[in-house]
Parts: C-alpha cells; structure tokens; sequence
C-alpha cells in the first residue's frame, strides 16, 4: 500500500467514527486519535523524510488536505450533537400556555371545624346563641369570675400561658360564658366554640392548643334533668348512634352540682388504648349547674336565675368521630392527614 492509500484508508476510518461518536467526549477521542500531536496522521508525517522531494510535496499536500476535511467534519459533528441536545431539552422543557388551568384544588374543612359546625347548627335549633370571645383573656374572666380562686390547681403556672402584662391565653371557653351573661342578661342559651391553650406536655392525647365548646343555658327553674337531655341530644346527634355514656360526681368550681360526663371509648370500645389511656372511657365534658357565684360574678341575681353549664372538648370529640388515634395529627398541618375529611 503506497503512502496516498494509507493516508485515504485513515481519513475513511477516522470518518466513520466520527459518524458513530455519540457525545462531544466521543467526538474529541477522534480528534486526539487523528490530529493528536501524537495522532496518526502526525505519526505519517514524521515518516516524509524518507521520501523523495516529489513525493514528499504530493504527500504533504494530500495529508493537509485530508487535516482540513477531518477538523471540518468534527466541528460539523459537535454543532449537530449540540443542537440536538438542546433540541432534547427544549423538548422536555417545554410548556403549553394555552392549555387549560388544572383548576383548583378541592379542599375541606378541618374535621374539627367539621364537627364544631354540627353542634353549632344543632344547638342553634334548640335555641342557643353562637357567642364568641377573645382568646387573650384576663384572669378575672378566666378565673376569678369562674370562682377559681387564687389557689386552684388550675392556677398553676406549669398549667397557663402567662403574658408580660398580666394576661393569659384562656385555658378554656368557659370565660365567655361571664361576658355573654354580662353582654345578653338572662334568660340565655349559648354555646361558645373556639380555641384553648394549655402549657401542656404534648402527647397523643394532649396538646397545648386545642378546640372546647362551651354551653350554657341560664332561666328560671333549670334543673339536671334539662342538663342530662340536652348532653344526651347533643352526642346522639355527633355520633349518629348510642353511645355509652355514665356520669360521675366531678368538682368544678363553676358549677355545683358537678358532673363528669365520661363516654366509652370508641376507638377500642371500651377494650384499653392510649386515647383513653387504657381505661376505655374518655372524659368528655364536665358539667354541672352553674355556681351562684358565678351568676354573681356576671351581675345575675342567683336567687331570681339558676342554669346548666357544660364545656366540651371539641377536639377530643372529633377524635372519638373519626376514631383518631393522636390528637397532634389535628395542628400537624399534613396534607395526607387532612385530605381524608
Ligand atoms: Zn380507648
């Protein structure tokens, strides 16, 4: 094979792997393996010495020329895989303006909003007034006026948010049942939902914020027995079936008689688990007839009006409802949790 021959036989092979190299490493292998100071072609040059003149000058002239058209073909080569990756990625990135928006997501309300709106309807049926109250409270209305004095466990600043100035964030509704007597006056039927705060130990079945709502019913001549219907109306119609409820003596300073509404725990029927802390009953709500001096606290005369107060967690409820198991699930704010209600 004479020195032309070779020299084609190179520029065909180096041309054939241009057109398989794929990636721009690819590519510059070819380049390093052709044009290289150490390439092939530089190799065939180093033997020109040898030649003749003549041929030497026909040879060096053939070897340019076939430089020329390989550095040609691999800038060539690199455009067309650079615009083809681009082409890839304008592809995949593309974006249809005109197509329609997915529309908005439906959503639903929190199962606690859920289960406070059908109390809410409920006791509005019977009568009840839907009140509402700050939850920044003083300590008259959080305590004083619901004859918690001084001394009281519940006092206990483990159990409260204290602010700089003196106020609180309201341990629970009952507050608001002093400020709707001294807002309406007797005769009164209400209901105060809303949000409680507790300087609490946060486990699965206690949280620092969580949701109450309060009852009361203030008239002439209110006795226990109006007590007891109204509690059981009110879970009949939360749970949609019979519940197992028992009531015990229970001390509240704000009412007196008190009672502790306890129901059977619905999440293991009674059989243990940590909602009910293996007892198989969950406190549901305390009650009682309102102490006189709370009456008196709210500028109501005890000897004209009497009534029944109840406060019910809200919160706890809506976990028996849906037989939830960890109260923190509620404020955790997860998606995968509220998109079941
Ligand atoms: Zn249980």
């Amino acid at each position: 094979m004479d020195l032309d021959q070779t020299i084609s036989a190179l520029h065909s092979a180096f041309v054939a792997q241009l057109d398989r190299a794929s990636t721009l490493e690819a590519i510059e292998a070819v380049r390093v393996e052709a044009l290289g100071r150490k390439g092939k072609l530089s190799e065939i040059s180093k033997n020109f010495g040898k030649l003749p003149p003549e041929e030497r000058k026909t040879a060096g002239a053939r070897l340019n020329q076939v430089k020329q058209d390989l550095e040609a073909r691999l800038e060539a080569r690199k455009a067309d895989l650079q615009s083809t990756a681009l082409d890839a990625q304008l592809e995949s990135e593309w974006l249809d303006l005109t197509a329609p928006a997915p529309g908005p997501r439906p959503g639903s309300l929190h199962p606690v909003t859920q289960v406070q709106r059908e109390i809410e309807d409920l006791f509005v049926s019977l009568g009840f007034t839907v009140l509402d109250g700050p939850e920044v409270e003083t300590e008259f209305y959080n305590f004083d006026a619901l004859n918690i004095p001084a001394d009281h466990p519940a006092r206990d600043m483990q159990d409260t948010f204290w602010l700089k100035d003196g106020r609180l964030l309201r341990t629970h509704t009952s507050p608001v049942q002093v400020r709707g007597l001294e807002k309406l006056g007797p005769p009164l039927k209400m209901i105060a939902p809303g949000r409680v705060f507790r300087n609490e130990e946060v486990d699965p079945s206690h949280e620092h914020t969580f949701y109450q709502l309060e009852g009361m019913m203030v008239d002439r001549d209110v006795s226990v027995a109006h007590l007891i219907y109204f509690m059981k109306t009110l879970l009949s119609a939360v749970f949609h079936r019979d519940v197992t409820v028992r009531l015990r003596p229970g001390f509240f300073p704000f009412v007196e008689p008190g009672f502790e509404l306890d129901i059977q725990c619905i999440i293991c029927a009674g059989k243990g688990c940590p909602v009910c802390k293996q007892s198989g009953w969950v406190e549901l709500l305390p009650c009682g007839l309102v102490n006189p001096a709370v009456l008196r606290y709210s500028g109501v005369d005890p000897e004209q009006w009497n009534g029944f107060a109840f406060g019910l967690g809200l919160t706890r409820l809506a976990m028996m409802r849906y037989g939830i198991d960890d109260i923190r699930l509620f404020s955790s704010g997860d998606l995968r949790f509220l998109r079941q209600f």
